[in-house]
C-alpha cells in the first residue's frame, strides 16, 4: 500500500500503545492457577452432562457448584459487584443424546458494570462438562482436561483478576453445560439472553486451548491460537444479502470483525503468540457454544488450539498398540494455556473499558471523487477522546491503517471504490471499540 499524506491536519497515522491497567492484569495471568483449576475439575471423574447432580465429590453437580464457589471466593474482593450461581434448567428426554429427565446447570458469575447507563455485556465462555467415545456413558471416567477444562479454567482465571478492577460495562463469566449432547447450555443462555434483550456486544468461546500436539505430525507449537468467525450473519442473511453483495462487505460480518479485534488486542497484549484467524463459524464435524450465539444475531467467535489431537479428546482411557488415549492432564501445556487466556482477558479488558461503538457511521458516495469522506456520531456509552479509522485494502485479511481523529468525520485520500473503511471510538487509555463498517450516505 503507498503511502499518502492526510488531508484532515487533525488525524495522523498511530501506533498502538498499551493500557498499563490491562498490561497489569495479563502479567497476572498464572500457570500454577490454571493447573490447579483442571487438576480440581479432572477430580469429579466425570462431568457428563447425564452424570449425577446428588454426588459432593462426583459428576457434574459437584463441579458445577466447585465453579460457582470459586467465583463466590473472588465475589469478595469485588465490591459486591461479582455474583454468582448455578443458572438450571430441565432437559426432556430429545430422543438424541438425552435419554432421561435431566438438570442441566450453566456456572455463571456476573461482574456487573459501573456505568448504569451502559447496558452492553461482554460474554466468556467454556464448556464444564465432558465426554468418552460413548457420548451417552455417564459414568466412566472423563477427565476432559483439554475439552474443555481448559477453556473453563481461563473463564475461572479471568474472572479471579477481572473482578478485583471496575469496567463501565458488564461481563460474563460463564461455564456451559451440555455442549457435548449438542450445545444444549449455549441454547438456553442465548434464547435466555434474545428474549430479554441482553445487549451482547461480543462473545469470546474457549473450546480446547490447552495443548498443542496434532496427533498426525507430533507438530508441538504453543505460539499459535485459532480464532473461527463466520463471514455471513447467519441471522437475517436474506434480509442483508443485497447490501453485502452491493457493497462487497462477504468478509466483514460482526464475527469476522470481531476476529479482527480478537487478533490485534490479543498480539497487542501477549508475547509470542499469534492469533491465526480461520475463515469459518468451526471446524469440520464438531460444534461449539459460540453458535447458537451467532443463529441468534449475537456477535460471537470460536478460541481453539492451532493443533488438535484426536487420540485425546472425546476417548475412552486406554492403552492400545502403545498409544495412550484420553483426555489427561498429562497431556496439557500450561504456559500455553496462560498466554491463550491472557489474550482472552486482554480482549475482553479492553472491549469493556472502551466506549461502545461510534453511531450512525457513513460514507459519502454523492459525488465522484478519489477520495472518501466518512461521518459518524458518537457513541451511546463510555468517555471518548476520539475515533480510529481503519482503512484496509479489499483483499487484505486485517486492517492495515489507523488513523485517529476528535471530530466525528473524516476525509481520506483513499478511493473508496478501492479500500474498506471503518471507525471505532476510542478512550483516554486507548481502548478501542469494536469496528463500525460504513452504511451508504447519499
Ligand atoms: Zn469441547
Amino acid at each position: 500500500m503507498a503511502s499518502f499524506l492526510l488531508s484532515n491536519k487533525n488525524s495522523a497515522q498511530i501506533i498502538v500503545q498499551r493500557d498499563v491497567i490491562i498490561e497489569q492484569m495479563v502479567k497476572e495471568v498464572s500457570a500454577d492457577s490454571l493447573k490447579a483449576y483442571i487438576t480440581r475439575l479432572v477430580s469429579f471423574g466425570t462431568r457428563s452432562t447425564l452424570s449425577t447432580t446428588n454426588n459432593k465429590q462426583k459428576g457434574i453437580g459437584a463441579a458445577r457448584e466447585w465453579v460457582v464457589q470459586k467465583f463466590n471466593e473472588f465475589g469478595k474482593n469485588s465490591n459486591g459487584r461479582l455474583t454468582a450461581y448455578v443458572d438450571t434448567t430441565s432437559l426432556q428426554p430429545d430422543g438424541k443424546r438425552v435419554d432421561v429427565v435431566t438438570s442441566l446447570g450453566n456456572a455463571m458469575a456476573t461482574l456487573k458494570g459501573t456505568d448504569p447507563a451502559d447496558n452492553r455485556i461482554y460474554i466468556i465462555s467454556g464448556h464444564l462438562d465432558s465426554r468418552v467415545s460413548d457420548v451417552m456413558n455417564r459414568t466412566a471416567d472423563a477427565p476432559g482436561a483439554n475439552d474443555d477444562a481448559s477453556g473453563v479454567a481461563a473463564v475461572i482465571e479471568c474472572a479471579r483478576i477481572m473482578s478485583r478492577h471496575a469496567f463501565p460495562s458488564t461481563i460474563l463469566f460463564v461455564a456451559v453445560s451440555g455442549e457435548e449432547q449438542g450445545l444444549l447450555g449455549a441454547e438456553y443462555l442465548a434464547a435466555k439472553a434474545k428474549k430479554n434483550n441482553w445487549n451482547i456486544d461480543a462473545m469470546l468461546n474457549n473450546d480446547i486451548i490447552g495443548s498443542n500436539n496434532s496427533n498426525e505430525t507430533n507438530i508441538v507449537n504453543n505460539t499459535r491460537i485459532r480464532v473461527f468467525s463466520e463471514g455471513l450473519p447467519f441471522f437475517e442473511l436474506e434480509k442483508n444479502a443485497t447490501s453485502i453483495r452491493n457493497f462487497g462487505l462477504e468478509n466483514d460480518g460482526s464475527a469476522r470483525q470481531l476476529a479482527r479485534y480478537v487478533k490485534e488486542t490479543g498480539e497487542r497484549y501477549v508475547d509470542n503468540l499469534e492469533v491465526v484467524m480461520v475463515y469459518r463459524n468451526d471446524r469440520f464435524l464438531r460444534g461449539g457454544d459460540h453458535t447458537p450465539f451467532v443463529q441468534n444475531g449475537f456477535t460471537a467467535v470460536r478460541i481453539t488450539e492451532m493443533n488438535e489431537n484426536y487420540n485425546h479428546q472425546h476417548q475412552d482411557i486406554r492403552t492400545e498398540n502403545g498409544i495412550k488415549y484420553g483426555d489427561l492432564i498429562e497431556f496439557m501445556d500450561f504456559e500455553y494455556l496462560r498466554k491463550n487466556t491472557a489474550m482472552n482477558l486482554s480482549v475482553l479488558a479492553n472491549l469493556a473499558k472502551a466506549p461502545s461503538s461510534p453511531q450512525e457511521v457513513k460514507v459519502d458516495v454523492k459525488n465522484l471523487s478519489n477520495s472518501t469522506l466518512l461521518n459518524w456520531n458518537a457513541p451511546k456509552n463510555g468517555n471518548v477522546k476520539g475515533f480510529y479509522v481503519l482503512v484496509r485494502e479489499t483483499t487484505s485479511a486485517f486492517w492495515q491503517k489507523k488513523f485517529f481523529t476528535q471530530n466525528t468525520t473524516m476525509t481520506l485520500p483513499y478511493s473508496k471504490d478501492n479500500y474498506f473503511f471503518a471507525v471505532q471510538s476510542v478512550n483516554e487509555s486507548g481502548n478501542e471499540s469494536l469496528p463500525l463498517v460504513p452504511g451508504i450516505s447519499r
